[in-house]
Formats: structure tokens, sequence, C-alpha cells
């Protein structure tokens, strides 16, 4: 039962914190509370799921709401997105009718609203005025800090319009959901209203805060996009909105996902697509999704549908919340983020719109729900693109999920052993799958782009798509064969083409099977030469992955993750608490600090960076650490702490000369002092990706106790080849002889006094492994799921094999031919090729 108000006993205006964090909640309360010492407030706070937890809960809000109601009312502050939600329905859930009337949610900032709405209240002010006086809390700071809204750089504003600018869309595969939920997401936290509009197809303008809208743009790679902002953080959002669009949205650079990547097909080939390799072979079980019904049934008051409605989408945001949290633990933080796109959909403020229309209207709530979702979908389904067109599936999912949650109508789940058949599968239901009952998959429709295909991918299960709807009438119990690397289903096989079926799966799920148990030993060459097999780490899920697969130690942490998407640096305890999280999933193995490796190309809004024309070339990695000591500062406190109880080093990226190392060890020295002293077996590295680096780097050697090479970078300097310009993307290639020239002479002029490292994307490529061993490299460190089979190859080679490979290699004109000396030694058993120059 909910605490009783006391609806008599105080005259003041009670206050409702509502946040998605409780400590974040508890800080902003002590906060304005101390704006009015010693004066009654009446306060209560809705947030965090549990302590840790984020989350918003509908039913803990309508309790706070009754704990501090009475007859002066109630005024709710919220914070983003889910929580202006779930306040909504907290008032429609509240018991006392009349309570409703008194409660008023306000649109003010958390933070600033929260102090004056204590003071106004505080101070006997009516709820109309602490409301009033909350959403306008804003404009202290706006005055200070945007005494007026200055010409945008990028073009003149229209009327009404307070800046606009212009972006290129340099994803592989458009705006699609991931880089949409992105923007919308990072949207949504502005005080400001932007709207986009496809300038290459004409297309828009639609609100940036709309998920389902923003898809609807259509926005392909290479297509310009217009931003225009208005309100008071409205240049902030066009530079916040462009910068994104400049780092592509944060989507991993294409080229660093090989493993994940489905095999290379057409999308739009007519017939079965493989997406998943592997070999299945099993029996023929069908799964079949009863549509969902909308019931033939008279719908109540608006308020009764509306409030079925949020009861709805309010349930199947848990189970989402629920399925993302486990997919990030199973697949990795990169997939799992598939989830964000069906987060942001249920929250989506144009699509609720809509619904709230067709209720208002005198629809039911399914009836008005599938409506505003069929328009999404057949919107996204006209695009011209076939990739952003395969995320329909994703709206029509979500879409399902609600209708059953309100309608009661359960989903059907798959638990028989065998080959699943189906029309379509949902990212939901992909992610629920048991990998150890479900030897393949066959779906009658869908895209080797899907999410539930990126999904089985994820997983290791064999899959093939675009089957045709004739496969849903195979009869159940019918042998079959997937093979998920060439797209072929076999229905029905004779014995022998079976027993070849079953032979090459055998081997094949053998040997990742052996390649996963033998991961957890160290590698060795065929020539007894150890080679550390290392992990890039950009969350603690990713550790817990790399831990999994039997990483000897984490490579590269990409700290970056903790300094983007939010409006402050994370404190040092905060770092600290994240470093000894990673370390404590790789349990105890050494973990690789790379400090903030942030500059102009990924922009953290609170640095104040300038913009620049060439990001690339300048302020960025340990530049501009250097230019903000105290941010370097606790950062490397935050890792000293941490290295106290487990083996740290710390890295310092985009190194170019000297005294930028020289200046990087006095910060670590002086954040050592702060702690006590530098704790024993701290060790001290930077990043080679600067091609002068590599030339001079026996200056550097006196200074370091290990060396990585950053072949992402080095190879786009080296080769005057931007990494994220598609058009230049030929020219990308690590095996491009100049670079192997630039590892040559870094492994050569160490000589195996400090270990060398390759921490780039080469490091997991195939081919490139046997030069980089046989040019003296003596770790590897790459994506958590690629140690096996990375370690594995490491096993099969003879370095000094890879010695001769490797001078041959040196002496070749281009990268493709490169390439093809390598295949072909590897194709005679790994014996360098003689006289291939
Ligand atoms: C690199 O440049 O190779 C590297 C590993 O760093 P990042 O990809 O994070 O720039
Ligand atoms: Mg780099």
């Amino acid at each position: 039962m909910p605490d009783k108000p006391h609806p008599d006993a105080d005259p003041s205006v009670g206050i409702v914190v509502v946040s998605h964090s409780r400590s974040l909640a508890q800080a902003a309360v002590s906060l304005a509370t101390e704006m009015v010492r010693g004066r009654e407030t009446r306060i209560a706070v809705a947030a965090g799921l549990d302590d840790t937890t984020f989350g918003t809960d509908a039913v803990q809000i309508r309790r706070a709401i009754e704990r501090v109601d009475g007859p002066a009312g109630v005024v709710v502050l919220m914070d983003l997105g889910s929580a202006v939600l779930s306040a909504e329905l907290a008032v429609d859930l509240l018991e006392d009718p009349t309570a409703r009337d008194r409660v008023l949610l306000c649109p003010a900032a958390l933070v600033e609203g929260l102090v004056v709405a204590v003071v106004a209240a505080s101070g006997g002010a009516d709820r109309h005025e602490v409301a009033a006086e909350a959403a306008s809390a804003l404009m202290g700071k706006q005055s200070h800090l945007l005494p007026e809204a200055g010409s945008p750089a990028q073009s003149a504003p229209a009327a009404g319009v307070d800046a606009v600018g212009i972006f290129t869309v340099t994803n592989l595969h458009g705006l699609h959901a991931r880089p949409a939920a992105r923007l919308v997401g990072e949207v949504r936290t502005m005080d400001a209203q932007v709207s986009l509009r496809n300038l290459t197809t004409g297309t828009g303008p639609v609100p940036a805060s709309s998920l389902s809208k923003v898809a609807t743009l259509g926005a392909q790679e290479g297509h310009q996009v217009e931003v225009a902002a208005s309100g008071p953080q409205a240049r902030w959002a066009l530079e916040h909105v462009l910068a994104l669009a400049a780092r592509q949205f944060d989507e991993p650079q294409r080229g660093s996902v090989e493993l994940g990547s489905p095999p290379a097909s057409p999308t739009d080939r007519a017939g079965p697509l493989p997406a998943s390799p592997g070999i299945g072979v099993g029996t023929v079980r069908i799964m079949r999704v009863a549509p969902v019904k909308i019931p033939d049934e008279a719908p109540g008051s608006a308020a009764v549908e509306w409030r079925r409605l949020r009861e709805g989408v309010a349930a199947t945001r848990r189970d989402v919340q629920r399925l993302r949290a486990a997919a990030a633990r199973d697949v990795g933080e990169a997939d799992a983020a598939i989830f964000d796109a069906h987060l942001m959909l249920l929250d989506d403020p144009d699509l609720l719109a809509d619904v709230r229309s067709g209720i208002d209207a005198g629809q039911g709530a399914p009836t008005a729900w599938a409506a505003a979702v069929a328009a999404v979908e057949r919107d996204v389904a006209g695009l011209a693109d076939p990739y952003l067109r395969a995320r329909a599936a994703d709206v029509r999912a979500v879409g399902d999920q609600v209708l059953r949650a309100i309608t009661g109508q359960p989903a059907t789940g798959v638990a028989a052993e065998g080959i699943l058949i189906a029309r379509d599968l949902t990212p939901a239901a992909a992610a629920e799958l048991d990998r150890d009952s479900v030897q393949g998959i066959v779906l009658a429709y869908g895209s080797p782009t899907s999410h539930a295909a990126i999904l089985a991918r994820s997983r290791g299960i064999p899959t093939v798509v675009g089957a045709g709807p004739e496969v849903l009438s195979i009869p159940e119990g019918t042998v079959m064969v997937v093979d998920g690397t060439s797209g072929d289903i076999i229905i029905d096989p004779s014995r022998t083409v079976l027993a070849s079926y079953r032979d090459r799966g055998h081997q094949q799920s053998q040997r990742a099977a052996e390649q996963v148990a033998a991961a957890a030993r160290h590698a060795r060459s065929r020539d007894d030469v150890a080679v550390l097999v290392a992990a890039n780490l950009g969350s603690v899920a990713d550790a817990q992955a790399a831990r999994g697969c039997g990483a000897d130690a984490a490579g590269l942490v990409r700290t970056e993750f903790l300094f983007h998407g939010r409006t402050e640096a994370p404190g040092v305890d905060e770092q600290e608490s994240e470093y000894r999280a990673i370390a404590e999933a790789m349990g105890g193995r050494r973990i690789t600090l790379r400090t903030l490796d942030i500059g102009g190309d990924k922009p953290v809004p609170y640095l104040g960076m300038v913009a620049e024309a060439n990001p690339f070339l300048g302020v960025r990695g340990i530049r501009l650490a250097l230019d903000h000591p105290s941010l370097l500062h606790d950062q490397l406190v935050a890792a000293c702490r941490v290295a106290r109880e487990t083996p740290v080093s710390v890295m310092f990226p985009m190194v170019s000369v000297v005294k930028e190392l020289l200046s990087a060890r006095a910060a670590l020295d002086a954040a050592a002092a702060d702690i006590g002293g530098m704790p024993a077996g701290l060790e001290v590295g930077i990043m080679v990706e600067v091609p002068a680096v590599a030339l001079k780097i026996e200056a550097f050697l006196p200074h370091v106790d290990f060396l990585s090479i950053g072949t992402n970078d080095l190879t786009q300097y080296a080769l005057a080849a931007d990494r994220g310009n598609e058009s230049v993307a030929a020219l990308l290639d690590p095996l491009d002889p100049g670079l192997l020239h630039l590892v040559q002479h870094v492994c050569r002029a160490v000589r195996k006094r400090v270990p060398v490292a390759v921490c780039g994307e080469a490091a997991a490529d195939e081919l490139a492994i046997p030069l980089l061993l046989g040019l003296g490299v003596t770790e590897l460190s790459v994506s958590p799921y690629a140690v096996p089979a990375i370690k594995s190859r490491v096993r099969e080679v003879e370095i000094s094999a890879c010695q001769a490979l490797a001078r041959t290699a040196l002496g070749m004109c281009d990268a493709e031919g490169v390439r093809g000396a390598v295949a072909r030694w590897a194709g005679q058993g790994g014996v360098a090729a003689s006289g291939a120059a």
C-alpha cells in the first residue's frame, strides 16, 4: 500500500524528484536543500530501479507523489526520456482522482529547476509559481554563457531558427537505427528544438528527437543533412550534432568488425542468403508466431485507453532493458546496443503523439498503437536503401511486443532442439535463443544485415535468411542442413551428403571449440616463440568477454568510453571504480589504460574544444591531454590507485615528440606523488601512430617500458588517407610495404629490449599476422571475440618462416602484391614464398 498523504498537514507545495539515477537525485536534493537551510521543505525522491541500477518506475513515482501530496499540490521535476513518460503514467496511476489535478509536471532542467523550486516552495509560493520559477531556472546561466545568439558558423539561420549547419553522412549504412538512436538520444538531452532535412533527397524536415521520423529521412552514406536548431541551447546542440556526425555517431569504424560481419553478399539478391557462418545439421522445428490480434472490443474512455497503452509501453521497456543487459553480457556491448533503438522507439514523442491522437479520436489503445506503428513501418520500408529498409523489421518487432503487452497475448518461445525455421525473427527472440539447442536458423524473409542476423552471428548460430515462404511448409522433423557460409540449405539430404556436411560441420565446430578451449593457454608458435594475445576493450562488458575468450591481458583500454555522452568529465573516484572493475573482470591480468584519446574528430562538449579544419592532424590524444592538465592528472591518479592493487600499464596516445612523452611522464610522477608514490609494477608506454615516431623510435626507448603500434592511425598518416573517408579506403591497407618498413624499423631498433605490440586492426588480420610476427612484433591485441582464432593462428606459424615471408613482402611494391604472396604462402602450408616479388 502507498504511504497515505497528509492532505491537511502542510500548506506548502510538495516536490518530487524523478531521475534515472538514485545517487544523482539524492545529491541534487542535498544541493537544493542547502539553499534553504533551516526552512521546511517536502521533497520525495523516485529515482533508479535500486541504488545502482538506472531506470525510472511509475509506481515508485506515484508513491513519492502520494508521500508529499497536500492541499498545495505537488510539482514533479524529471530528468530525461522515459522519466517524463513514467511521471505521466504515475499521475494516471494515482488512486485519488482529485490528486491528479494537484500535480504539475514541470519541464525544467532537473538540477537548476530543483534548486529554484525548493527555494520558491519554502518561501510559500503556490504550485504554479513553483513550476514557473523552476521552468525559467536556466535563464541565469543562459544570459551568462550565451549573452546573445551569435551568427552560426555554417550558414544563415531561417526565421525562428537560431543555428543551422550541414553534415555529410559517412556511416556505411547511412543513418540507420544505431547511429540514429545515438543522435536522437543526444538531442533529447538538450534544451533545443532540432530538426533535420535530407538535402540530397529533399526529405524532411523532421524532428531530431523522434527516431521514427529520423528513419524516414532515408539518409544514406554520402547524403547531406541539414541541422536546424532553435531554443536556448541551439548553438550547442548544433555543434554537438555536427561533432557526432563527424565521428560517425560513434559506430564502430568499418573494418573493425570483421568477425561479426555477414558473409559478403548483395543484400537484395533473390534466394537464400548466408547470414551467419557455420554448418548446422538437425531436424526442422517451425516457429509459428501467431500474428498479434487486435481484439474486437469497445474502447474505454480516452484516459483508460491511454493508461493501458502507457502500461504496455512501460512493460515492454522493462523487457527490452532486461534483454539488453543480458545481451551485453552474452554478446558484448556493441551488439547489445541494437536494443537502444528499440528503447528509443518506445519513448518516441512523435509516435506517442500519433497514438494519443488516435485514442482521443475514439480508438482503443491496441488500434491506435497498431496504426501509428504501421505508419512508421511503412515509411521505413519505403526507403531506397536496403539496409535502412531492413530496419522496418525492428519497428514491427517492437510494435508487436507492445501490442502483446497491451492485449495479453504471449509470444511463442522455441525450446525444441534442431533447425529453427521462421518467417522472420525479432532481435528479442534471437537474443533469447539457446545456442546449445538451436543448431541453425532458416528465415523465410529477413536480411543478413537485420539485427536478428547480427545477434545470430554474435552467438555463433549458422543462419540463412531470405529462403522464401516455401520453407515454412517443410514438415517438422525433416532432417536439414544449413550452411551459413554459402547460404545453402539442403532438405532431407541423402546419406552421403549428410555425412559430408556433418563431417565439415563437425570439423568447423571442433576447430572453433578447440580454439576456445585452447584460448586460455598462452600462444606459442611452432618454433616455440611466445606471443601474447591481448584484447582491446571499451567497457567492463568487453573485459568480461575478453576474459571468457582467453585474453592474456587488456592490451588497449580505450578509456574514452567514460568521457563521451556526458556533460562533465568523470571524477577520479568514478574512473578508479571503472578501471578497477575492468581489472577485476580480467581476473587480475595486466590492463593497459590508454589515456584519453579524443580530439577534434571526437569532440567532447565540456572541454571547450574548437572546431578544427583537419582534426586528425589537430589537438588530439596526448596533445589534448597536456592542454588539460587537471583532466590528465585525474585520470593518472585513478590509474595509479588501481595500480597499487593489480598490474596496470599506462599508455599515451598520439605522441609525436619526446618532449610530449616527458611531460606526460612528469604528470604521471605528480599523480603518483598524490597517492604516496609510484605503484610498483606500473609500466609506461606509448602508442606508435605517427610515422615520424616509428622512424625515431630510438629516442623514445629510454623512457618507455613497452610500445604498441596503432596500425589504424599509423596507416592513415603514413598513406595520407583519412581512416573515416570511404573514397580513400582502398589505400588504407596496413600491408602496404611502406607500413611494413615502419614496423620493421621499430622492431629492429628495439632489439627485444621492450615488448612491441600491435593493437590496431591489423593484429586481427589473418594475412597480416605472419608478417607482423616475422618483423618482430611480440604481442597482438585484438577485439575480445577474436582472441581464440588469433591464438590458434599464432600456433600454426613458424617465426623463422614468417621472417623469410616478411623479407619478401618488404621488397614488394604494393599491399595487393603482399596479400597475394601471404595467401600463397599460407596455401603452401606456411613456407616462405621465394621470388614472389
Ligand atoms: C590505432 O590507431 O591503431 C588504435 C588502436 O587506436 P584507435 O583505433 O583507438 O585510434
Ligand atoms: Mg589510434
